[in-house]
């Protein structure tokens, strides 16, 4: 019997010591958990909005339309999370995209308390002006406009025979980019440099014939294809600007008949290039 209270006792002394360790330790470790959940909560809601902002930006500096950029921001942001947008503003000027963002960073289980803010702006260089649309020309590829972007026209003939876009192709069944735009020509017809910048490729390149590429800075390049060798003017390195008569208009590589193939490229990615060109 003696030795089963004494069990007893040292199995009662020892709850007693693991409850008073529980009743100190517990709060504190509620309270640190509690800590670092709000650390994590505001950390992602400002992670969300820089990268929101970035990509609204973005969309404003190459697009040059504000309705898309916020939309653009409230997608990135996350449409679960679209309450905690508390203001979104975005100006594109001349030169400049500009946002401000505004978003509020919960407090947990302090229903009623003021709510944490976070302030995020963001700048870009304007890659396209919005300003309506020019009539640019036409052809077998339909009629067309520019949106009056910020390149001037790569050729004065303005006979579109084939758009931007995916292809699909009948017997293989494959879609496939075509990633500029043809504008035909009498072989020789001048091809312009289409803004201002450096030649980084002028020559031989697989099913383009010839290529030249021009990079314009701030992530933009445009392309020049199928041009033969003897109707090329510039070389790699050189300073070109808008306008100056780099190349002619010609017929090699996988072509079906004289013309110019255009490509604008945005952070390489190409784009359509009657978004960017306007007609002088
Ligand atoms: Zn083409």
């Amino acid at each position: 019997m003696r030795i089963f209270s004494k069990i007893i006792y040292s199995v009662r002394r020892k709850k007693g010591a693991s409850t008073t360790e529980f009743i100190v330790i517990m709060p504190l470790f509620f309270l640190l958990a509690l800590v670092v959940w709000q650390l994590v909560v505001a950390g992602l809601a400002v992670l969300d909005a820089q990268a929101a902002i970035r990509d609204a930006v973005k969309v404003a500096s190459t697009e040059g339309d504000e309705e898309k950029a916020k939309e653009q921001f409230e997608t990135s942001f996350g449409s679960h999370q679209k309450k905690a947008i508390e203001s979104f503003e975005l100006e594109i000027d001349d030169q400049e995209v500009i946002a401000k963002a505004k978003i509020k960073i919960p407090i947990i289980f302090a229903e009623g308390m003021p709510d944490m803010t976070y302030n995020t702006s963001s700048k870009a260089p304007v890659l396209q002006k919005y300003v309506g649309a020019y009539s640019f020309g036409g052809g077998p590829g339909g009629s067309f406009i520019t949106t009056g972007g910020i390149l001037g026209p790569p050729t004065k003939s303005a006979v579109l025979t084939s758009r931007f876009g995916y292809r699909f192709h009948p017997i293989r069944h494959i879609r496939k980019l075509h990633a500029g735009i043809d504008l035909a020509g009498p072989v020789g017809t001048p091809i312009y440099a289409a803004g201002d910048g450096v030649v980084v490729r002028a020559g031989k390149s697989n099913g383009y014939g010839n290529l030249i590429i021009i990079d314009h800075g701030n992530g933009m390049q445009t392309w020049y294809a199928h041009m033969f060798s003897e109707h090329i003017y510039v070389r790699p390195g050189q300073q070109v600007k808008r306008g100056d008569h780099i190349a002619g208009i010609g017929n090699a590589g996988w072509s079906t008949g004289p013309h110019l193939h255009f490509e604008v490229h945005i952070n390489g990615q190409p784009v359509d290039p009657l978004r960017y060109i306007s007609k002088s």
